[in-house]
């Protein structure tokens, strides 16, 4: 125990000395096992880590040990079975068992998920501004001396964006359980929009949303996920905004996620919007190559498992858009080394894979789909002709890349041959109104569907 403060001193000086990528990919997942004979034991999670803290690190860590504990000359490593953590914590966690478990259950109430941290969440360019401003608004309500209260205006509502698996739930729900460990009488509420909005709606129709908004009156801090949600819903969008006023008003914190900025929402009322863009808009974008590899390492380390660089570099290299598909990779690639036992077996059965992820997802990959089930040519359905049938496609191309890319309807009109936003609105929901009373549409729908996941 004495250790692990001596410990937590040590990492809070070497905060100042490196990157918070490299900081909490490295760092964050090490113990110290011994301290004796001038020698300092710590309990790496695998051979990357200590690789990586000998030949980088060895020398300032040293060096900030040594303002505490004068005589230690020399560090060596265990590499842990159990994900850096000292076996001697196992004993920790059994004495200290009731305190997770209120954790746990407030957690719950809160509807969180508690393997959402910020201790598992890696910090790299592509996401810097989102956490900065997440941590910034965790001090806030923490309090202590990191809390300038100067934040409280401009970091409200906090709204984080960016396209699909970049990290938004990840940080919003990481804001949600920071705040309910460490100041338990907080108030705290994590809600998916399109739950919120549901519950809107019943409350609606069973006449009580008065006694809805008062719920949510009580908390401290609010965070919503995914808000683009609330596009379109008029009723919903009105009780949203009265809650989300009376919050303000009270000086609560309010966190937004987004899968695109505010003004880029369509059909939301316009004071809806004026207020997103009255507190702290932040985006997150994607991760480079070796900010994934950061990732990659972050994941093995929590599944407690080893894989040679190779396979983690070439994962790296080819699954760039998404965090949640590179887990997937990591995933498989494990399950596949595991059987193989050799990194070239390994990458080959991968290669596979990874087109498939890589189809899946674009544009052209959704045009191609769409044109080689209709009979046409790419050119025919960017075209402007409106012959029925190619009326159709379009419209269907248009309809996917609102629904699986979730892209804004006039950069689906650009991707369309520069069609207008408003033809893309039209042919998305004309699509729409056909699936709902058209079984034989339906199954060509589902058909395209499934060619576009098999990539
Ligand atoms: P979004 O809400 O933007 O679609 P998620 O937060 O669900 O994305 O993230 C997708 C997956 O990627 C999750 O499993 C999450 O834990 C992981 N992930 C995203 N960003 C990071 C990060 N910076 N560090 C570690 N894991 C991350
Ligand atoms: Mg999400």
């Amino acid at each position: 125990m004495v250790n692990q403060n001596l410990w937590q001193s040590v990492l809070t000086a070497l905060q100042a000395k490196i990157s918070k990528p490299s900081f909490s990919t490295w760092l964050s997942g090490i113990s110290v096992r011994s301290l004796d004979q001038g020698t300092l034991c710590l309990a790496v999670p695998n051979i990357f880590v200590k690789e990586w803290i000998q030949t980088r690190m060895e020398k300032d860590i040293l060096e900030v040990i040594s303002q505490f504990v004068p005589d230690i000359k020399k560090i060596k490593y265990a590499i842990s079975q159990q994900g850096g953590e000292s076996k001697n914590s196992k004993k920790q966690i059994a004495l200290d068992i009731t305190q997770p478990k209120i954790e746990f259950l407030n957690q719950k109430a809160a509807g969180l998920n508690p393997k959402y941290t910020f201790q598992n969440f890696v910090v790299g360019e592509f996401n810097q501004l989102a956490h900065a401003c997440a941590i910034a608004t965790v001090q806030r309500w923490k309090g202590g001396k990191n809390s300038p209260s100067l934040l409280k205006h401009t970091y409200n509502p906090l709204f984080i964006y960016s396209r699909v698996g970049l990290g938004k739930t990840h940080l919003l729900e990481a804001i949600g359980n920071e705040l309910v460990k460490s100041k338990r009488r907080l108030k705290v509420k994590y809600i998916p929009c399109s739950n919120f909005t549901s519950k809107i709606i019943a409350s609606i129709r069973g006449g009580n949303a008065e006694v809805l908004s008062e719920e949510y009156q009580v908390l401290d801090i609010l965070i919503i996920d995914d808000i683009e949600f609330l596009a379109g819903k008029e009723r919903t969008q009105d009780i949203f905004f009265r809650i989300f006023n009376s919050a303000i008003e009270r000086d609560k914190q309010i966190v937004l996620s987004s899968d695109r900025p505010p003004k880029a929402i369509e059909e939301i009322e316009e004071r809806i919007r004026s207020r997103f863009e009255g507190g702290m808009i932040a985006d997150i974008s994607t991760p480079s190559f070796e900010e994934r590899l950061a990732i990659l390492e972050t994941k093995l380390n929590e599944k407690e498992a080893l894989l040679p660089l190779e396979i983690l570099e070439f994962i790296a290299k080819h699954l760039k858009d998404n965090i949640r598909e590179l887990e997937g990779g990591l995933i498989k690639a494990l399950i596949i080394f595991e059987k193989e036992k050799s990194v070239a077996k390994t990458i080959e059965k991968l290669k596979d894979i990874v087109s498939a992820f890589q189809k899946r997802l674009s544009v052209a990959r959704i045009l191609e789909v769409v044109c080689e089930f209709y009979g046409l040519k790419k050119e025919e359905i960017l075209s402007p002709v409106r012959k029925k049938e190619l009326v159709l496609a379009r419209q269907t191309a248009m309809y996917f890349l609102r629904e699986k890319l979730k892209l804004s309807l006039p950069s689906i009109g650009i991707k369309m041959g520069n069609k207008d936003h408003t033809t893309v609105r039209y042919g998305c929901e004309k699509i729409g109104e056909k699936l709902k009373k058209d079984l034989e549409f339906q199954k060509e729908i589902e058909v395209i569907e499934e060619r576009l996941e098999q990539g």
